[in-house]
């Protein structure tokens, strides 16, 4: 028994909280929103803003552990709570900020893609110098689904782009053959399980899909982003599921951005694997015995839902080695992510008949 927090509000919190429920935890959740899509299946949700100390303070008294799905919370009015949190404010505070990710993942041995950091045209003239075209323009802090960011073709692009007021960061364009992602889940001890890396696809800036088994040259590289994640991981000390995404490239795996939370290419491994990330998360934040990573059938890919496609969704069920879930969400528009459909497949194909 015990109680745990979560702070957010979304699908990731959701998730968790019917994992925390299923081991008989009582779920509360914290969040900005007034229609969290968490609201639905927890035992309670807050309602208050993030900088909002007091009501902080109060949620983080009233549990066991608290933990997040959401990594944009603002870090100052965590430290008050530091001592709940798992994982620990510190390794928010890396996550939150681009460059800074990229700099100590840097100091730990990985490879992100050549960077410059811009907070003027001037950066941003000097950078496309030093990086070439094409490059990417991000906001170092709250980007996600391919917002807050700028494809730049040439100097002439570069020159006429509008900047955004914000802090930012140039990305060098990574010639990558695809996309994986690491995810961990580790425990106070420094007991650490991985999931095998899916093959991510992207469209449009957003994941569409994630493939496993993946291509080959995900397993050739796989032992080197791991070996980078458990570097991050025990460096932070870190504790939950943490999350970084790489480029497959010619040169080896090339780091992109990590996230100190499970993540859209695990959700594969609520029925694709032996125990999922929302699971594991649960045991790790409450310092139980990990479990079994492994996935369990020999293909396994997972299909995000994205915006009107929701109305048609069930009818994947066609397939019966396919598994819908929607989040609850109300309004479906281009770009949001409504749900997943996770297939199993099996070489003798269906066995139902
Ligand atoms: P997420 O929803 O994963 O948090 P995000 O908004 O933080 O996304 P990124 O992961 O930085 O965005 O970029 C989104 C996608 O854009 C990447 O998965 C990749 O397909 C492409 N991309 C980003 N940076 C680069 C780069 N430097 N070179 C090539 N492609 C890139
Ligand atoms: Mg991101
Ligand atoms: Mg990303």
């Amino acid at each position: 028994g015990g109680t745990i927090g979560i702070l957010g509000g979304g699908q990731l919190g959701r998730m968790l909280a019917i994992s925390a429920a299923q081991m008989g935890y009582h779920v509360i959740a914290f969040a900005p929103e007034d229609d969290a899509v968490i609201a639905q299946v927890c035992d309670e949700y807050v309602s208050a803003a993030w900088h909002d100390a007091a009501a902080l303070k109060a949620f983080a008294d009233r549990c066991d552990v608290v933990t997040l799905e959401f990594e944009n919370v603002p870090a100052a009015p965590l430290d008050a709570i530091a001592d709940k949190l798992a994982p620990h404010p510190r390794a928010l505070a890396i996550a939150q900020d681009r460059l800074a990710e990229k700099r100590f993942v840097t100091d730990l041995g990985g490879t992100p893609a050549p960077f410059h950091s811009v907070d003027s045209r001037e950066d941003l003239l000097a950078g496309i110098a030093a990086l070439g075209t094409p490059a990417i323009l991000k906001t170092r802090r709250d980007g996600y689904d391919g917002k807050g960011q700028w494809r730049i073709g040439s100097l002439e692009e570069a020159e006429a782009l509008d900047l955004p007021d914000a802090p930012c960061i140039l990305e060098g364009f990574v010639q990558f053959e695809c996309e994986f992602s690491v995810i961990l889940a580790r425990r106070a001890d420094g007991l650490i399980a991985f999931w095998e890396s899916s093959e991510n696809g992207h469209e449009d800036g957003i994941l569409a899909r994630s493939t496993l088994p993946g291509r080959a040259i995900i397993g050739e590289q796989v032992a080197e982003a791991r070996k980078l994640a458990r570097a991050v991981a025990d460096k932070l000390d870190y504790v939950g599921v943490l999350t970084l995404e790489f480029f497959a490239s010619e040169s080896g795996p090339i780091f992109n951005e990590m996230a100190p939370r499970t993540h859209n290419s695990g959700h594969w491994t609520i029925e694709g694997a032996a125990t999922s990330q929302f699971e594991n998360q649960v045991r790790a934040i409450c310092n139980l015995p990990l479990g079994d990573t492994r996935r369990v059938a020999p293909r396994v890919v997972m299909e995000n839902v994205i915006g009107p496609a929701a109305a048609t969704a069930h009818e994947a069920l066609r397939d019966p080695g396919a598994h819908l879930h929607l989040y609850g969400k109300i309004e479906a528009p281009e770009g949001r992510k409504m749900g997943h459909i996770t297939r199993l497949a099996w070489p003798e194909g269906d066995s139902n008949s």
